[in-house]
């Protein structure tokens, strides 16, 4: 894709701030990856900085571990301050991908004001939709080699020896927030807020939405032309 980057909504001091909002299991971490490759944009997830901070036995992770386990969002004081020293480090200063932040009204009313008082807003909010029993399909058939990280999907992506990892033989696991009891929890929590998030920028007409259920070449196609448009426009 040529010409991200273009128009009068790329550049703010020089910074493009997108947003990705999605429930759990809808895509967002690997729009945002591709995204990040084709914009050279950092991708800030909060569920990966939550994870990380859990595996670093950070006092921060402490804080979040039982609001994690329990499928629970982070109280939002937590959260807000662990996600803005993330966008205001060096690596986010082309502007970042933030994809899981933010997740409630109060959080995003807290990025707003930060932004705004750099003279920056979020350019763009794409929401990628999909069914709730497909989202639920999606996220319980997950699993992970524990030992190389590697990613796998009981229908489509499966190992070639049902359980192991095709690099290293290591039983696969499942990260137990995507058991299928964790997810369906998870989604009626997380559900509400997020609607209430996506309203909140629908006010500012910065909303696109995208067929989640396209393959996934096609979202992420959709969602270029999207931001090209936009920047065009
Ligand atoms: P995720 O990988 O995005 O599903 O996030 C994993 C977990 O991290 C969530 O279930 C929450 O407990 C926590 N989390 C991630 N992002 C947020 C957020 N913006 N607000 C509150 N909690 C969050």
């Amino acid at each position: 894709m040529t010409g991200a980057g273009r128009g009068p909504t790329a550049s703010q001091n020089g910074r493009r701030i997108l947003l990705l909002v999605g429930p759990v299991g809808a895509g967002k971490g690997t729009q945002a990856v591709a995204m990040s490759a084709e914009l050279g944009l950092v991708h800030l997830a909060s569920g990966n900085l939550f994870r990380q901070a859990l595996r670093d036995g950070s006092e921060l992770g402490e804080r979040a571990r039982a609001y994690m386990e329990r499928g629970d969002l982070v109280p939002d004081d937590i959260t807000i301050g662990m996600f803005m020293e993330k966008l205001a480090a060096p690596a986010a200063s082309k502007g970042a991908i933030l994809d899981g932040f933010p997740r409630t009204v109060t959080q995003a009313q807290a990025l707003d004001a930060t932004l705004a008082g750099r003279g920056q807003r979020i350019e763009r909010v794409i929401s990628i939709e999909v069914p709730i029993e497909e989202l639920v399909a999606r996220v319980a058939g997950r699993r992970v080699c524990p030992a190389c990280g590697t990613p796998y999907h009981l229908s489509g992506e499966a190992p070639s020896i049902p359980g192991l990892c095709d690099r290293d033989g290591t039983p696969l696991m499942q990260r137990d927030d995507d058991r299928s009891d964790v997810v369906r929890a998870r989604l009626a929590k997380q559900v509400a807020p997020m609607l209430e998030v996506l309203e909140h920028y629908d006010r500012a007409g910065i909303v696109h939405r995208v067929d989640g259920t396209l393959p996934i070449p096609a979202v992420t196609r959709a969602i270029l032309d999207e931001l090209t448009d936009a920047a065009d426009r």
